[in-house]
């Protein structure tokens, strides 16, 4: 923006200048603006069906002939929408209407059967166990206790900058191995932070404290599904995997031979799985995905 000069800067966007003195310290007059990377649509999500009901695969069923689980069941009473959501319609492209269907449509859905399913009085769910606190207080209780450890947000920091490093834009699959390795290591600082205000009221340490490991679980999903899909894919731009457009197996690196299909990630083991892409719409005809032509 320098070239524009201080004058024209102030009188035609001194919002941006505003913007970049609050959000970047920088004074858009005199010096540039620092770009970084950001996460503009989380792509995948809790997997739900069409009412945006949470559906896990019943690993105990075994796979299909192409070593892929089903659908599975549905976890009654649990529900997501949005971004969080993952409900098959999206590949791994953040096209312009995303949060549309995702909010509009399937938020409508599930709203729907929440209430149809209140007024038909469905209400036989599974009773909770009476230790379903403990994990939870297991947490508080670790972190309100803590005396020594890692600072919250340097953790979150490291965590951020390894994103950006291994699992950014473009990847290869080196990076990618690497970005997995060093993750998984920074796994004992999440396990180890010090809360050092303790104050029980209205204590924002301590929900950043909490909001650090849930960070790290979707830095997992994100790094380790991505350095388990050799090919590429939408925003998944991966070197080593580039091919011609007019290739035949892969036109542009996407091998939809090979890897059609969702990876599933599990916390418990950072076990990796993978489900079928649900390809046929209710109502209309199927269409075969094209190859992206600029
Ligand atoms: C810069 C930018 C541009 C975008 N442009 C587009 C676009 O052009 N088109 C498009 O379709 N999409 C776009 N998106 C994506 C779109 O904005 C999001 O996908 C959508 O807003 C997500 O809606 P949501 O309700 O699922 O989640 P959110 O809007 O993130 O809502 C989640 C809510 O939960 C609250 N919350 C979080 N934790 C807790 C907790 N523990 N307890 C209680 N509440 C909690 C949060 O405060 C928040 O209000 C853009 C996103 C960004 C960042």
């Amino acid at each position: 923006m320098t070239h524009l000069g201080e004058e024209t800067i102030m009188k035609r966007v001194p919002s941006v200048f505003e913007i970049g003195k609050n959000f970047a310290n920088v004074d858009i007059t005199k010096e540039p603006i620092p770009v970084i990377p950001t996460i503009h649509y989380m792509m995948g999500g809790i997997p739900t069906n069409i009412h945006g009901q949470v559906t896990v695969p019943d690993l105990g069923a075994g796979t299909d002939e192409e070593g892929l689980y089903a659908e599975g069941k549905i976890v009654k009473g649990l529900y997501a929408i949005g971004e969080c959501a993952c409900v098959s319609v999206h590949g791994a492209n953040r096209l312009g209407t995303n949060s549309l269907l995702d909010l509009v449509v399937f938020g409508r859905a599930a709203g729907k059967h929440i209430v149809d399913g209140y007024h038909q009085n469905d209400h036989n769910y599974k009773p909770l166990s009476p230790q379903v606190l403990d994990a939870t207080m297991g947490r508080l209780n670790k972190l309100q206790q803590s005396t020594e450890g890692y600072n919250a947000q340097d953790v979150a920091d490291e965590i951020r900058a390894l994103m950006q490093k291994h699992a950014s834009v473009f990847r290869t699959q080196a990076l990618m191995d690497e970005g997995v390795d060093k993750l998984l290591a920074l796994g004992e600082k999440v396990d180890n932070i010090l809360l050092a205000d303790k104050s029980q009221v209205f204590n924002t340490a301590r929900i950043e404290a909490f909001e650090v490991a849930n960070l790290y679980e979707v830095a997992k999903a994100t790094m380790l599904s991505a350095a388990n899909r050799h090919e590429c894919r939408g925003a998944h731009t991966v070197l080593d995997y580039d091919r011609p457009e007019d290739d035949n197996v892969a036109p542009n690196g996407r091998n939809d031979h090979d890897w059609m299909k969702h990876t599933i990630w599990y916390s418990d083991g950072n076990k990796i799985i993978y489900k079928p892409v649900r390809k046929v719409p209710l109502t209309v005809d199927y269409i075969e995905p094209k190859v992206r032509v600029y």
